[in-house]
């Protein structure tokens, strides 16, 4: 069982009475040191690409550390809302729909997160009021504070061990809003409770430039610093975004407005690629500070593999043209992890991608004129039946004129359609998503064809939470594919995030037709990827691969479709 911080906190306590006693418990580790990051200004700052690169620079010393993104949101996870509303949701290993910033701090550092790396408002407040109708609180008046700050204590200290140097907590939203106040406010007692030296504060803010004054300006930056200061929060370091280069004199003034000292005032400057954020972060010597502060010995980091990365990615002269064809193309950060994903396998061929966004619909509209000039067609994920047609028709336009392709989760799903409809002559092929009375479901629930006892649960009508098959699954290869070429080994484990599957009661008929199944569970039953024999580079998986790849480690399956689009855009020229 995984326990969340506050039941944690609870466990430790041995019994849970007397909450305010309870903080000094033996779940608080004595070793790790934590930084917590807040944003003011504006939101949209990079705060969690900020929180991540500092990460970075403490793993570049030899530091261990561990991450966290505390959501003022009051969605009990991001699992249930739009990606238009709130981007991609990122899926951890241990199978949780979490906020896309886990994804930039798993790809800037070694670390693997986890349910325990991400509460949202609602997720704390859920777990205080079960508690609270188990009587754990012992006819107390239940209150934010006490009791929603100490769970909100416990879910952070639930990262301290003696394994974790530096524990990272990323507060989301704006300093000023009144969501984030309970989390302000615990975060604000951690100081209290765990001492100036154990903790540290870092405010992420704008320093507008004004073209008419020819100034870059810091009044809203003192402004905001003040909002946290009447909440009880004194940053330590504050992270100054800004187009332009901040002239030392503007840092000074800053620095005595705002009570920080003068090296403590850093500039984060706009760069090419985020992977450059941690060496621009080193250059301000954003680590040294915080380590002297907690009074750690500092030491020189070895960036060595942000310098490489950087140069993988801006070096290229070259670049392949991958059409991206899904239904959120208006909203870059719906598809996340699928692009830097793609921008790590161009690292490996060392070549650049250009990402064409095409929008399915307009496909259904308009034919398929816009993937013409593409070297290789991406189909990510997605939900419902809007725009599956046009996906389809991508799907069998990348099939018969033999361009490389990718199919992720839906994409896999719809490829199964496509060639079942188009080449194994099952005419009404479809998704039991799309249509549930469909002549051929190819695509179903599992429970409508296997008996019970399987490891997915479904909904119910009042909790659509938790209701896909989540998280990491081991999976078995087919000796000889291009996946298991692309792996270059047979077992491996990606996460998932979906209700429905491959329906076996057709994978007879579909692999006579030439479907070739390359990937299932270990034990056979679940189809996990399709591949077409007869075509340069055709893989579609149902597990999200994207959410595996780092630019330090591009993902195998990303890495190879990159390359098969190298070939076909070398072969066109
Ligand atoms: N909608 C499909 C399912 O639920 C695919 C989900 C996805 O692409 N993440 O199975």
């Amino acid at each position: 069982m995984i326990l969340d911080g506050s039941q944690a906190f609870g466990a430790c306590s041995g019994g849970g009475s007397g909450v305010f006693l309870l903080r000094f418990g033996p779940v608080m580790s004595k070793h790790t040191k934590f930084v917590f990051i807040t944003g003011g200004v504006v939101s949209s700052l990079g705060k969690g690409i900020a929180a991540a690169s500092l990460a970075a620079l403490f793993e570049a010393r030899g530091l261990s550390i561990a991450m966290q993104k505390l959501d003022p949101y009051i969605n009990v996870d991001p699992g249930t809302m739009s990606p238009f509303q709130h981007g991609e949701v990122f899926v951890t290993d241990d199978g949780a729909e979490t906020d896309l910033d886990l994804g930039h701090y798993e790809r800037f550092t070694h670390a693997t997160m986890t349910r325990r790396s991400n509460y949202t408002t609602g997720r704390i407040y859920e777990s205080v009021i079960r508690r609270e109708r188990r009587g754990d609180y012992l006819g107390a008046t239940v209150q934010v504070i006490p009791h929603v700050t100490d769970a909100i204590k416990g879910a952070i200290l639930s990262l301290g061990s003696e394994d974790v140097d530096v524990a990272l907590i990323e507060i989301g939203g704006t300093v000023g809003d009144i969501e984030s106040l309970p989390f302000l406010e615990a975060i604000r007692q951690l100081r209290f409770d765990l001492g100036h030296r154990n903790t540290a504060y870092i405010h992420l803010t704008l320093l507008p430039y004004i073209a008419s004054a020819g100034e870059i300006k810091s009044k809203p930056t003192q402004h905001s610093v003040q909002k946290l200061r009447e909440i009880g929060i004194q940053p330590d370091v504050l992270l100054c975004r800004s187009e332009r280069p901040i002239p030392q004199a503007q840092k000074d003034k800053i620095a005595l407005f705002c009570n920080v000292p003068r090296e403590a005032v850093i500039d984060a400057p706009d760069v090419d690629t985020i992977y450059r954020v941690p060496l621009k972060l080193r250059d301000g010597r954003l680590g040294s500070v915080i380590l002297r502060h907690f009074g750690l010995e500092d030491r020189e980091p070895d960036l060595s593999v942000w310098e490489d990365i950087c140069r993988k990615i801006t070096c290229p002269s070259e670049h392949v043209r991958v059409a991206m064809v899904g239904k959120y193309v208006e909203l870059a950060d719906a598809y996340k992890s699928v692009n830097e994903a793609l921008v790590h396998g161009g690292m490996a061929h060392e070549v650049k991608v250009r990402i064409d966004y095409v929008d399915a619909e307009s496909i259904e509209r308009q034919g398929t004129g816009e993937l013409e000039q593409a070297d290789a067609i991406l189909v990510p994920g997605g939900f419902g039946e809007r725009g599956t047609e046009g996906k389809i028709e991508a799907i069998r336009y990348a099939r018969e004129r033999k361009v490389p392709f990718l199919g992720i989760c839906l994409g896999m799903q719809l490829a199964v359609v496509e060639f079942a409809r188009h080449v194994a002559g099952l005419k009404n092929a479809s998704s039991s998503e799309f249509n549930e009375r469909a002549e051929h479901p190819v695509i179903a629930l599992l429970t409508e064809w296997e008996q019970e006892g399987k490891r997915v649960q479904r909904s119910t009508e009042d909790d659509l939470g938790g209701t896909m098959r989540l998280g990491a699954y081991p999976c078995r290869l087919k000796q000889g594919t291009k996946a298991a070429l692309a792996y270059g080994r047979l077992d491996i484990r990606e996460r998932h995030r979906h209700r429905y599957e491959f329906n076996n009661t057709y994978r007879d008929q579909l692999e006579q037709a030439g479907l070739v199944v390359a990937g299932t569970l270990p034990d056979g039953s679940l189809v996990e990827i399709i591949e077409i024999a007869d075509h340069p580079w055709f893989v579609a998986c149902q597990f999200h691969p994207e959410f595996l790849s780092r630019p330090y480690a591009p993902h195998p399956l990303f890495a190879d479709f990159i390359g098969a689009a190298k070939r076909r855009m070398e072969a066109r020229r």
